[in-house]
């Protein structure tokens, strides 16, 4: 799909076993199936296994990442996940084209280590970075200017400028299209530069969510880059707009003795992953059948209105859908695999 430059890239990652699933004996309940080949580097099959009746259901995506094999056979890294989703918002930035990647599944699935990765293997974002920053020509007169904010409760926070006055507000202007009112900006010349500001940012929204006894874990994480270069061919000005973007964990919360804070938390979740999971799946239907999509609901959360010129027309959406292997997820995994299947 992704080869035939259809716009929205689907693609499921399952982590190796924790430590704690590992002591505890877990069972794995996905595995990837269809040998990858020459042609196709990653397996695009997978299956799931329901632990209790033993049913099996068997899932497509662009690609499907493994890293449960035994040594010697095939495990995804983290430049296998640029290839299929990073590399393509590179080549379409570059062109004037928008995108999107989001980084969806529960807690603890996965989401940052794909997106921002470890020291000694760094994510998606860092190698789509360089990449950027390698790729951009200093004849043709980039400018890359980043932005870094969450979302929480429904409210935007920027995390890369402490302010006082409150939550910030997306706001629509005839020629400006969607911004945030007030949203700190900052021209970036380099990988290192951008890089400097995720880090910072991170930190702050670790530093915020301990203040509000709150979790990372419970917002969204964008980080926005707008991309403006001279068109090689044309001469004239092309502009991009790159959204990088780790959910809130997808967990359901239990269902008894949710209350107040976390209850609210819990409500803006499901409601933005669930608009969301509506705006992108009436757009890759569209975009199946080669017409434009009709009324969508971009209206209905923060994320959504926000990324609204991102995702419909001209532009390109991946999506990581992250998973555990082990069997005491299997009720998280099944809703992740149903909302990656349903998007794409
Ligand atoms: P999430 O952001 O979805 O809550 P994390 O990215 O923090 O989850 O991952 C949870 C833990 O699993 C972390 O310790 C992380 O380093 C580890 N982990 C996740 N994915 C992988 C992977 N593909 N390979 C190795 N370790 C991983
Ligand atoms: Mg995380």
């Amino acid at each position: 799909m992704s080869s035939s430059g259809a716009k929205i890239t689907v693609a499921l990652r399952m982590r190796p076993f924790s430590s704690r699933e590992a002591d505890e004996g877990a069972e794995q309940v996905v595995h990837m199936t269809g040998a990858p080949s020459v042609n196709s580097p990653q397996h695009t099959t997978c299956t799931l296994t329901d632990p209790d009746s033993g049913d099996i259901r068997k899932y497509v995506f662009d690609a499907c990442f493994d890293s449960t094999n035994p040594a010697g056979s095939h495990n995804a890294g983290q430049q296998d996940v640029y290839v299929v989703l990073g590399a393509p918002l590179v080549l379409a930035a570059l062109s004037g084209v928008n995108g999107c990647l989001f980084a969806y599944g529960q807690t603890g699935a996965g989401k940052t280590y794909s997106m921002m990765g470890v020291e000694s293997a760094p994510g998606v974002v860092p190698l789509l970075l360089d990449a950027l920053f390698a790729a951009l020509d200093r004849n043709a007169n980039p400018v890359v200017v980043a932005s870094y904010l969450e979302i929480y409760n429904e409210e935007l926070m920027d995390l890369l400028q402490p302010r006082s006055g409150g939550p910030l507000a997306v706001r629509e202007h005839p020629a400006r299209g969607v911004f945030v009112q007030g949203l700190a900006r900052v021209g970036v010349t380099s990988a290192a530069d951008a890089g400097r500001l995720l880090s910072e940012g991170s930190k702050m929204r670790s530093v915020a969510a301990t203040a509000m006894n709150a979790s990372s874990s419970r917002s969204h994480a964008v980080f926005m880059l707008d991309v403006s270069v001279d068109h090689p061919a044309s001469g004239q000005r092309v502009n991009a707009k790159l959204n990088l973007v780790d959910l809130a964990g997808s967990e359901r919360q239990a269902k008894t003795g949710t209350t107040g804070a976390r209850f609210k938390e819990a409500v803006a979740i499901n409601s933005s992953l669930s608009a969301l999971g509506n705006v992108i799946s009436a757009l890759s239907k569209a975009a199946a059948k080669g017409s434009k999509p009709k009324h969508v609901a971009y209206r209905n959360s923060v994320l959504t209105r926000l990324l609204q010129q991102s995702l419909g027309g001209n532009s390109r959406t991946a999506m990581l859908a992250a998973v555990s292997p082990a069997h005491t997820n299997f009720e998280e995994t099944l809703s992740t695999m149903r909302f990656a299947k349903r998007v794409r």
